[in-house]
């Protein structure tokens, strides 16, 4: 019988033995208390849990990834501790032989920075702006993740970005990886995107099943706009700053019905002259409400965000 030899197909089937194989294979050792997917023969990721930062999960609540460059690995984030650093860096040498050889923050939150000092042998880029701000913000930082995280925590300490880079698309020993500067979520977000394996690298401007946190956002106008910008590259696949990878617009139409809800919310609310803590007791929609740490973050939003509403109602009114 002639069997059709269909190279692509058998490729996609050897991958994903591959993948089980290495699943299988990587329970026993280091990485075993580490939840990492396999996303291109030559890209993997970290996922933490949807929760804030807590003794229980020793901090792993935000993801972490590696690439493969065929010239040495590029790590993208670092996670909340030292310890994940640590284990992080073990579990990459579980599954490449290639040395680490750059880091990239994607911005100066804690929890995506913290873990900086078991890579502090190898450059780690930032923006600028992300390295000041970790500068002005790590020992308030440090100081909360002492407290939420405890003995997981105890050797941590603030590494600074030793290498600040811009945006534009920039050579790791040959392998072309494109930085894109962003700002809505921190103020100072740098987005990875890999053009040979369309994979995207969102850091924290996109966030699937665990709700978006804002914080130090400058506005949510700017981020959605961003969204925007962010879905015109079309990946096939992302991966969230917090949550699953996706192999579909899963993290952008989430992100974006969550931040458009939250808008409209605090926008007519305040019109309608509705307290803060009436709109803290606001149903969340039921596509929205189950997703992790809704609540959480809808009170968190409205207390740092309510304010500025109110200024720019007040603002509009008097105009
Ligand atoms: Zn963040």
């Amino acid at each position: 019988m002639l069997i059709y030899w269909n190279h692509k197909f058998d490729y996609r089937v050897l991958l994903s033995l591959a993948t089980l194989f290495l699943a299988a294979i990587s329970a026993p050792v280091h990485g075993e208390d580490l939840n990492i997917h396999q996303v291109a023969e030559n890209v993997w990721m970290v996922q933490g849990v949807p929760e804030e930062l807590s003794e229980e999960n020793r901090g792993d609540i935000s993801n972490s990834s590696f690439i493969a460059t065929g010239n040495g690995v590029v790590v993208i984030d670092t996670g909340a501790t030292a310890a994940y650093g640590r284990r992080f860096r073990e579990a990459i040498s579980e599954y490449t032989d290639e040395p680490v050889r750059w880091v990239i923050n994607t911005h100066h939150h804690p929890d995506h920075t913290f873990g900086n000092s078991a890579f502090s042998d190898v450059p780690i880029m930032a923006l600028s702006e992300t390295r000041n701000l970790l500068m002005k913000n790590g020992d308030f930082f440090l100081k909360t993740v002492h407290e939420r995280v405890g003995i997981s925590s105890e050797d941590t300490v603030v590494i600074l970005p030793s290498v600040t880079v811009e945006g534009g698309v920039k050579s790791f020993s040959g392998y072309p990886l494109k930085l894109i500067r962003f700002s809505g979520h921190s103020g100072n977000d740098l987005v990875v995107y890999d053009p040979l394996t369309k994979i995207l690298f969102a850091g924290d401007m996109l966030f699937w099943n665990r709700a978006p946190t804002t914080p130090h956002s400058p506005g949510i106008d700017i981020w959605l706009e961003e969204i925007d910008r962010l879905a015109e590259l079309n990946p096939a696949v992302i991966i969230p700053g917090h949550g699953p990878l996706a192999h579909d617009s899963g993290p952008i139409e989430q992100t974006r019905a969550w931040l458009v809800w939250l808008d409209s919310l605090m926008r007519e609310g305040v019109a309608a002259g509705r307290s803060a803590n009436a709109l803290i007791d606001s149903d969340i929609p039921e596509l929205l409400s189950d997703i992790p740490m809704a609540k959480f973050e809808l009170t968190r939003s409205i207390s740092h965000f309510y304010r500025k509403y109110e200024d720019s109602w007040w603002e509009n009114a008097n105009r």
